[in-house]
């Protein structure tokens, strides 16, 4: 599907949509209206989770997204709006998440800030309609369901960048597709993205998806954008995307078992996270 976009100076989101008629049978009113429920639900953990009133079950990480979101109106974030409110919805649906609130896995429950993060602060920043919503959800899926085929999306398997690696890659294909770039720009910035998460270890601090995950959604969104806005001005990935998403399931399987997803290694195992762990009870 990928190869044909590029043979055929077709989107990615056309094609995925067509993937979704023509082979599994799907109407195509049907697949845009299911991409728009998902995306009112991701608009509404983005704004439940700038709102306040979350409470993760640490604790730890309650309210950043709030402070961060408010902070955008009195002074100017360094990476700018539109990628401050990105980082700010990114911080707040992974924050519902951790509170067990509704979310979209995206393409996990883990990475589930960093898309909603970029077609979100995009739709109400440059351009609101719901074709540009919908399209880019439809890139990043064809972007996420070549990785899903190829690798995994499991950290147990290949640890944070089959999560966080993979979400942050399909967000930057989206924000390619949405600003207009070729399916050429949006695998390029998808494989920049990617590249930087390989080896990523899994290591959530006494088994909750909440530190370092919360903050690693944020951080991808920015990194998604910076992937993209390469892309779009002529900076090519030297591997092709295929290729580092083959990287990414070979280093990822070749992590020790401590830091994929047992939190037995990493920063699961830190003073700080072992105070934690004591303090949830679980010594
Ligand atoms: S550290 Fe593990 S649980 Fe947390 S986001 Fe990464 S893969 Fe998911």
């Amino acid at each position: 599907m990928l190869d044909r976009a590029l043979e055929e100076q077709r989107s990615i989101f056309e094609l995925t949509l067509d993937f979704e008629v023509n082979v599994n049978n799907n109407r195509r009113e049907d697949v845009v209206a299911e991409m728009l429920r998902r995306a009112n639900v991701m608009r509404d953990a983005a704004h439940r989770g700038v709102s306040g009133n979350i409470t993760t079950q640490s604790g730890l990480v309650s309210g950043n997204a709030k402070r961060f979101y408010d902070s955008l109106d009195h002074s100017a974030a360094l990476t700018g709006k539109l990628v401050g409110k990105a980082v700010a919805y990114s911080l707040a649906v992974a924050e519902v998440n951790a509170s067990m609130g509704l979310i979209v896995a995206a393409p996990t429950a883990g990475s589930c800030g960093i898309l909603p993060g970029a077609i979100l602060a995009l739709n109400e920043e440059v351009d609101g309609s719901d074709e540009r919503l919908v399209n880019a959800l439809l890139t990043a899926s064809g972007v996420g369901l070549f990785i899903a085929e190829r690798a995994t999306f499991a950290a147990a398997v290949a640890g944070c960048g089959a999560e966080i690696g993979a979400s942050a890659s399909m967000a930057s294909a989206a924000i390619t597709e949405f600003c207009n770039g070729t399916a050429k720009q949006a695998l390029d910035a998808a494989a920049i993205s990617l590249k930087s998460y390989l080896g990523l270890a899994c290591d959530p601090v006494a088994g909750l998806v909440e530190v370092p995950c919360i903050k690693r959604n944020a951080i991808g969104v920015a990194n998604a954008f910076a992937a993209a806005d390469m892309a779009l001005n002529g900076v090519e990935s030297a591997i092709p995307f295929a290729q580092v998403v083959d990287a990414m399931y070979s280093i990822g399987r070749r992590l020790p078992s401590e830091l994929r997803e047992t939190s037995k290694g990493g920063l699961a195992v830190t003073q700080t996270a072992l105070k934690v762990r004591a303090m949830m009870g679980n010594p």
